[in-house]
């Protein structure tokens, strides 16, 4: 596979060759299933304190294949559940301690890949999230509510002046606590540091079965101590796994360079990434080198949690975010889009992600980001790093540690859930873009994606 055409970030990476794969055979202390942020995270975290532990990675293409190496590269402070959800289950002491790990960890990500020697472009310069009709004025005036009631946060109001200049812009909210990242970089990155640490990556290797003390590969029978499951959207795939998380598509488009002169006066700066308060999730970045690099929901969710590649390109869709792009900023009107891409996110049937560790069979699983892993994974490693060595720490206490969702309806149940929320997103926000109001059906998305 020419690993290079999987998005703009494979491409402009340079270093995709698999390390070389021996027999998968022997015994370690820990194996982790998949090669991306969560797995790759968890593997250095636990090296860097016991160093002699044997870790191995099996990842049945390179490290970075999936979301990790394709993402917006937003390595932001959001975590599936909003700080009100997490008060509801948790209390609010909880919510507030889970927020503060969320911003510190955005740092963390920053200050641990220059330190270990990763330049991934990594930029703070903050999210603005454009307000560009009343219904969206709402939906700003209540994140910012809640933000001062939880006071972690540090949200400002935008006024028009301050903000991009987008088309029908009433300002934004301004969120510090998020970083512009090459995704691929910071993956590719963290598998070569994670060798020389001494960990074993298996790359071209497929997981095709566990259970407690062995993986079964495509290479052969390994056993283990303790065994991680990070596949995030690719888990519905092994058996038995198909209730556990949904794999929902998210698709992106890349601009060709922009003249950064231009990309300047409106407003986004080097760094930046953007949004605004649609429905149907939109996500934006200016890259390095002067690109926008522009993603969104909406690509169908396929029967049976089926994962394929072909799901990753419907021109449908990438038409709709490329609309979506040039009716946000027309001045960009014209501007070639050079790529066109997607992947899949993991969602559990609550739509909160979790840290879970079964200290009976040493089986433990970190995923269910939706569309936020880049910067929760790093703080479910440090997490779950701690929590297989036996370290009381901070990390190891918050919420999502041992959380459960309920799984999934069977089928056709899970088919028609799925299909009414990306629908009822879409009409909302087609009903909201003309009568610049609040539509009944945001009360329906709420509900049918947990909120
Ligand atoms: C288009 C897109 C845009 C996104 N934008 C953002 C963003 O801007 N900010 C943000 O925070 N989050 C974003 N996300 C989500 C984020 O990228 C993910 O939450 C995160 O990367 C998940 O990391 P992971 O390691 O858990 O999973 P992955 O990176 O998906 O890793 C799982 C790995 O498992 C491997 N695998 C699959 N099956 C097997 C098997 N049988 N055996 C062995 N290996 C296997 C895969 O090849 C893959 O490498 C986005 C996701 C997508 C798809």
């Amino acid at each position: 596979m020419d690993y290079s055409r999987l998005s703009f970030w494979h491409e402009s990476v340079g270093d995709l060759e698999p390390s070389p794969t021996p027999k998968a055979h022997g015994r370690y202390d820990v194996i982790i299933l998949g090669g991306g942020f969560t797995g790759l995270w968890t593997g250095i975290y636990l090296l860097r304190k016991e160093p002699k532990l044997k870790v191995a990675i099996v990842e049945k293409e390179i490290a970075g294949f999936g979301a990790s190496g394709r993402n917006g590269g937003w390595c932001s402070s959001l975590f599936p559940w909003s700080a009100s959800q997490l008060e509801r289950k948790y209390g609010f002491e909880q919510a507030v301690a889970l927020r503060r790990a969320m911003v510190k960890t955005v740092a963390e990500v920053g200050r641990i890949s220059k330190e270990l020697g990763i330049d991934c472009d990594f930029r703070q310069a903050g999210t603005y999230t454009l307000i560009r009709s009343d219904a969206q004025a709402k939906k700003a005036r209540h994140e910012l509510e809640q933000a001062g009631r939880f006071g972690v946060d540090e949200l400002k109001l935008l006024p028009i002046e301050s903000a991009p200049q987008a088309s029908k812009s009433m300002g934004a909210v301004f969120d510090p606590g998020c970083a512009a990242i090459h995704p691929a970089k910071l993956v590719r990155g963290l598998a070569r540091v994670f060798r020389k640490l001494g960990g074993h990556l298996f790359e071209k290797t497929e997981v095709t079965g566990f259970e407690a003390g062995q993986v079964e590969t495509s290479r052969g029978l390994m056993s283990t101590s303790w065994i991680v499951e990070a596949l995030e959207g690719y888990r519905s795939a092994l058996p038995g796994m198909k209730r556990d998380s949904i794999p929902i598509y998210s698709l992106m488009i890349a601009t060709e360079p922009i003249d950064p002169k231009l990309l300047d006066e409106i407003g986004i700066f080097d760094g930046a990434t953007f949004a605004d308060f649609r429905q149907l999730i939109v996500y934006g970045q200016r890259t390095k080198d002067n690109r926008i690099a522009f993603g969104g929901r909406g690509a169908p969710y396929h029967f049976g949690s089926k994962v394929s590649q072909e799901y990753e390109q419907v021109p449908r869709i990438h038409q709709n975010i490329e609309r979506y792009l040039f009716d946000m900023f027309p001045q960009l009107a014209g501007t070639r889009i050079s790529h066109r891409w997607g992947g899949a996110l993991g969602v559990k049937r609550d739509w909160m992600a979790s840290v879970r560790v079964d200290r009976a069979s040493k089986i433990c699983h970190a995923g269910g980001y939706v569309g936020d892993g880049v910067g929760t994974s790093n703080l479910f490693g440090r997490s779950l790093a701690d929590l297989i060595l036996g370290i009381d720490s901070p990390e190891s206490r918050l919420c999502f540690v041992g959380h459960e969702s309920k799984k999934w309806e069977p089928e056709p149940l899970r088919f028609l859930g799925a299909r009414s929320a990306v629908l009822a997103a879409s009409i909302a926000d087609e009903i909201e873009g003309v009568t610049g109001r609040q539509s009944p059906l945001s009360k329906v998305v709420a509900s049918l994606t947990g909120k």
